[in-house]
C-alpha cells in the first residue's frame, strides 16, 4: 500500500501573499538573504504583517553551511516566533527548514508554523522534506530528509520572480527539468509523481524559454513557478536519481549553481539510464521507455525508443544553448586541476547520497568517472 498526501497547503498566483494578512497577532521570523533586504522585496512580506511583530535574519548565502543555521537557532530561540517565514531561493528556504527543525527540538517551539515563499522557480523546497545544507570544511553538501520539515503553507506568487536575473531563471529552470525528470524514471515513481512530472515537463518546455527571454511576461514566469512547484511535489513523492546525487558533490566541491550543474548532467545521465546503444527494441530500459513518452509528451517524433530519448536529449541540449549556459565544467571556470583533484571524491560521494538509491541504473565508481568526464570540457 502506498500513500498520496500533499501535506502544505499551496497559496498561487497573482495575490497570493495576502495570505499572510491572515498572520495578524503572531510572531514572525523570517529568514532570507541579503539581496531581498537591500532589494526592498522584504517589504511585500513585512507590509502584510501588519502589526509589526516580526524579526528578520537575512544572513543566508548560497549552499547554507550548517554555521549559519546554528546562527539562526540561536536568533529564534531568542525571539521566540509561534510561526516561521522563508523568504527567497532554495537556499533561504532549506536554512529556514533546518532552523526551525533544531529550534523546535531544543527550544520546545513545537507549534511553530512554517511558510514558504519562493522568490526562484527552480527548487520545489517550498513543497519538499529536503534541506540541502553544506558542511564547508568537508566540502560536501547534505540533504536532511524528514517529513518535519515540510511547510504548512507554501505561497507561490510569481510578481516575486520578476527580478531574477535571466542567468539565474536558465539555471533554476534546468532544476526544475531535472527535477522532474529524475522522478518521472525514479524507481519509486508511481501513477500520481508521474502526473505531476510530466505536467512540469510540458510547462518547462512551453515556458522556460519565454522566462528566460522577458522578465516582463508573466504568464511564463507564473508557469513557471507552477512548475517547479508540480516538479518539487513529484520528486518529494518518488525521490530523484544520480543526476542530483552527483551534483551535490559537485556543488560542495567547485561551488557552481545547483541548477546550472544538474543541467550540464542531464544530457549525460539520460543517455546513462536509457542505457539504449547496443539493445534490440524488446530489450529497452523502463527508463529508455519513459524518456521516451516524455519525448512524445513534448511533441518530439522519432522512429522508436531509441531516437525518441536521442531526440529528446537533443531537445534538452538545444534550450541550454538558447539560454546561453555552459555546457561543460570547463566553461563553469573549473579548471582541469580542481577536476583531477576532486573527481574520485565526488565519485565516492555520488555513490554515498541519499538519491542514488532511487536511480533507475545501478552505477559504478567507474560510470560515475566517465559522466564526470563527460562534462569535463
Ligand atoms: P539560491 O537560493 O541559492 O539563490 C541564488 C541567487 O539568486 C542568490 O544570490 C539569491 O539572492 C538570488 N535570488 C533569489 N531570488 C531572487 C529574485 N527574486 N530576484 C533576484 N535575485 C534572486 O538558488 P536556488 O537555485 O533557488 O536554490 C539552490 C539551493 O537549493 C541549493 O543549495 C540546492 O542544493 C538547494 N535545493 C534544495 C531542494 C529541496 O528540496 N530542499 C531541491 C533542490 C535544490
Amino acid at each position: 500500500m502506498e500513500t498520496f498526501e500533499i501535506t502544505t497547503k499551496i497559496k498561487f498566483g497573482k495575490g497570493a501573499l495576502e495570505y499572510l494578512e491572515s498572520l495578524k497577532g503572531k510572531r514572525v521570523f523570517i529568514v532570507t538573504d541579503p539581496f531581498m533586504v537591500k532589494s526592498g522585496m522584504i517589504n511585500k512580506i513585512t507590509e502584510r504583517l501588519q502589526d509589526g511583530n516580526y524579526e528578520v535574519f537575512s544572513e543566508v548565502v548560497p549552499d547554507p553551511p550548517m554555521e549559519l543555521v546554528t546562527k539562526g537557532v540561536e536568533a529564534v530561540l531568542g525571539f521566540k516566533p509561534n510561526t516561521m517565514i522563508a523568504l527567497g531561493g532554495g537556499s533561504s528556504i532549506d536554512a529556514a527548514k533546518a532552523i526551525m527543525d533544531f529550534s523546535k527540538k531544543i527550544g520546545n517551539l513545537n507549534d511553530m508554523r512554517f511558510i514558504a515563499i519562493p522568490t526562484t522557480s527552480g527548487t520545489g523546497s517550498e513543497v519538499t522534506s529536503f534541506a540541502v545544507i553544506t558542511d564547508q570544511q568537508k566540502g560536501v553538501k547534505y540533504p536532511l530528509v524528514s517529513d518535519s520539515l515540510l511547510p504548512d503553507v507554501a505561497i507561490l506568487e510569481p510578481e516575486l520572480v520578476k527580478s531574477v536575473p535571466a542567468a539565474i531563471v536558465a539555471d533554476t529552470g534546468m532544476d526544475v527539468l531535472t527535477h522532474a525528470v529524475e522522478a518521472y524514471v525514479s524507481t519509486k515513481a508511481t501513477d500520481f509523481s508521474d502526473a505531476l512530472a510530466e505536467k512540469a515537463v510540458e510547462l518547462v518546455f512551453e515556458y522556460l524559454r519565454r522566462s528566460y527571454e522577458s522578465a516582463e511576461d508573466m504568464e511564463a514566469k507564473e508557469k513557471m513557478h507552477n512548475a517547479s512547484c508540480l516538479a518539487g511535489i513529484a520528486f518529494n513523492l518518488a525521490s530523484l536519481g544520480i543526476n542530483h546525487a552527483i551534483a551535490h558533490n559537485i556543488g560542495g566541491k567547485l561551488h557552481i549553481p545547483h541548477g546550472r550543474t544538474n543541467a550540464l548532467l542531464l544530457p549525460y545521465v539520460i543517455e546513462f539510464n536509457a542505457h539504449i546503444d547496443g539493445f534490440n527494441p524488446k530489450e529497452y530500459t523502463v527508463a529508455a521507455k519513459k524518456y521516451a513518452n516524455l519525448a512524445k509528451l513534448i511533441g518530439i517524433q522519432g522512429v522508436n525508443t531509441r531516437a525518441l530519448v536521442k531526440n529528446f536529449v537533443a531537445e534538452i541540449i538545444k534550450l541550454q544553448k538558447l539560454m546561453k549556459m555552459p555546457m561543460s565544467l570547463k566553461e563553469c571556470n573549473v579548471t582541469t586541476e580542481s577536476i583531477q583533484e576532486f573527481k574520485q571524491d565526488i565519485a565516492k560521494g555520488a555513490l554515498e547520497d541519499a538519491c542514488i538509491l532511487t536511480n533507475p541504473r545501478v552505477a559504478t565508481t567507474g560510470d560515475v568517472l566517465e559522466i564526470i568526464h563527460q562534462i569535463t570540457s
